[in-house]
């Protein structure tokens, strides 16, 4: 598989969009609606989605340009809800860790932002990239301010700042992770971090076009080891879910105190919208409308403001050759899809509609 053009399969994009139907008649909503559903029928709608997806999995290809990741079973997948008060519904393989790569991307700018304001956006714009996360030709273009904090460009620079703030980027990232998730035995997988290392010429090259236009604060191999731990942590869904929660509930931690601030917050959704997902970006918001964020380790999370979040797990990714239209022929593939898949559209709209769950959420 070329190491350009990974994105998430369309089980993952598909997986979350049910979940969105369904969400907004759970009992977690600002503006409640009449009829609740109970707890179980969360539960109810997760192992369907599992019972619906399991089959057909293993038509995606696992990222093979980080070696150790090419070894992960394509046949896995999982999916958690974190409710903003901690309660979590799981199916499949969501207990099982895997490697969460560009998601830590998240919780990097969030701590950058939260411990040091909004400067990093003088090094980083915030704008869709529609190029590969790995992309080099834009960043030469634009005198070497990447166009998000999500691509990887903009994720060495994150890291960068976040590594003159705190002094241990890939530290205070795994912390904050241990302590919103509550799993103190999150940690880096040492074969994937060794694993990406010895294969990083194309992070390498990014990190060092960035230090040449002076937009990197430290040396380019602190930045790129801080990168490489950051990404070779290893959570299940479940952890994930619940160490994003902050961003469903306006920036608060799990112990009550702000992380960020509910503006923010806000940014953070809006930026995970427009391009946490790449040169996804733009389906996964017109089929998902959430805010989210991929890795190619084959998690995505995805938040629902004031609601919950979601995380599903697929190792198999979408094939880079068939990039825009891998998700939508995956979802016509599956049986009753057709048909389900407009009533699913018909109820979230009219759900969003009378929840009053929509863009302004975030
Ligand atoms: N660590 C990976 C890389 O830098 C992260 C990419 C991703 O998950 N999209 O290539």
């Amino acid at each position: 598989m070329s190491m350009t053009g990974l994105r998430a399969s369309g089980s993952t994009v598909d997986a979350v969009r049910k979940i969105l139907i369904l969400l907004p008649l759970s009992s977690r909503l600002t503006v409640a609606p009449p009829h609740r559903n109970r707890p179980m029928d969360i539960q109810n709608l997760l192992d369907d989605i599992v019972g619906t997806i399991k089959p057909r999995l293993g038509q995606g290809e696992v990222a093979n340009y980080i070696p150790k990741l090419g070894s992960v079973d394509p046949g896995q997948f999982g999916i958690s809800v974190a409710t903003g008060d901690g309660e979590v519904f799981a199916a499949g393989d969501a207990a099982v860790p895997f490697s969460i790569q560009s998601i830590s991307k998240v919780f990097a700018l969030a701590l950058v932002l939260a411990g040091d304001g909004d400067g990093i956006w003088k090094r980083v714009f915030r704008e869709p990239s529609g190029n590969p996360f790995n992309s080099l030709v834009q960043l030469e273009h634009e005198d070497g301010i990447p166009r998000n904090p999500f691509i990887n460009a903009g994720a060495l620079v994150v890291t960068d700042r976040l590594l003159s703030v705190t002094g241990n980027a890939s530290g205070a990232v795994l912390d904050l992770l241990r302590q919103e998730s509550g799993n103190t035995g999150i940690d880096v997988d040492p074969v994937v971090a060794d694993s990406e290392s010895q294969n990083s010429n194309r992070n390498a090259s990014l990190a060092h076009f960035l230090a040449s236009c002076g937009n990197l604060e430290n040396p380019v191999q602190d930045v790129l080891d801080n990168y490489i731990l950051q990404c070779s942590l290893e959570m299940s869904c479940t952890d994930l879910a619940l160490a994003s929660r902050f961003l469903a509930s306006n920036g608060l931690r799990v112990d009550g105190s702000a992380l960020l601030s509910s503006a923010q917050t806000k940014r953070i959704n809006a930026v995970m919208l427009t391009c946490g997902t790449y040169d996804a970006a733009g389906e996964f918001a017109y089929r998902v409308g959430l805010p989210g964020k991929s890795g190619v380790g084959g998690g995505i999370i995805a938040v629902v403001p004031n609601n919950c979040t979601v995380c599903v797990w697929s190792p198999g990714l979408g094939k880079p050759a068939t990039p825009s239209r891998a998700l939508p022929r995956w979802t016509s593939s599956l049986p009753g899809r057709g048909s389900q898949s407009s009533d699913q559209a018909r109820a979230g709209m009219q759900f969003r509609h009378r929840s009053g769950i929509s863009c302004r959420s975030f």
